[in-house]
């Protein structure tokens, strides 16, 4: 499954990243972990989400909350312009049926902010 993937390294920068500015503390936890992730990412929320809560297991995020804040796809035409709302990434423009769309956002993911314990 390609989330697994990308929950795994989504967790590692998450535990890395609390490690880094609490070493000092032994006991830490991640109360909530935020994420953005964009429509057009082809990232489905509740695999992910069922993915992290997997990989999280045994390590300092087991049991956060995890959020996820859709961004939604904002692209256009690269030949006439035409924007193009579609979250299918593979769509052509509706205008002159060109497949050359620019996706402009909504196809990140990133890690908005960890809430410790
Ligand atoms: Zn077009």
């Amino acid at each position: 499954m390609h989330e697994f993937g990308i929950a795994r390294s989504i967790l590692n920068r998450v535990i890395e990243q609390v490690k880094t500015s609490q070493c000092q503390s032994s006991k830490i936890g991640i109360r909530k972990i935020r994420l953005k992730v964009g429509d057009a990412s082809g990232l489905e929320e509740e695999s992910l989400r069922f993915c992290l809560e997997f990989c999280s297991q045994g390590s300092i995020a087991e049991g956060a909350i995890i959020d996820i804040e859709r961004i939604p796809l904002r692209a256009h035409c690269q030949s006439c312009g035409a924007p193009v709302s579609s979250k299918d990434t593979q769509t052509r423009c509706e205008i002159c049926g060109s497949g050359d769309i620019e996706i402009i956002a909504g196809d990140e993911l990133f890690i908005d902010s960890i809430e410790l314990e």
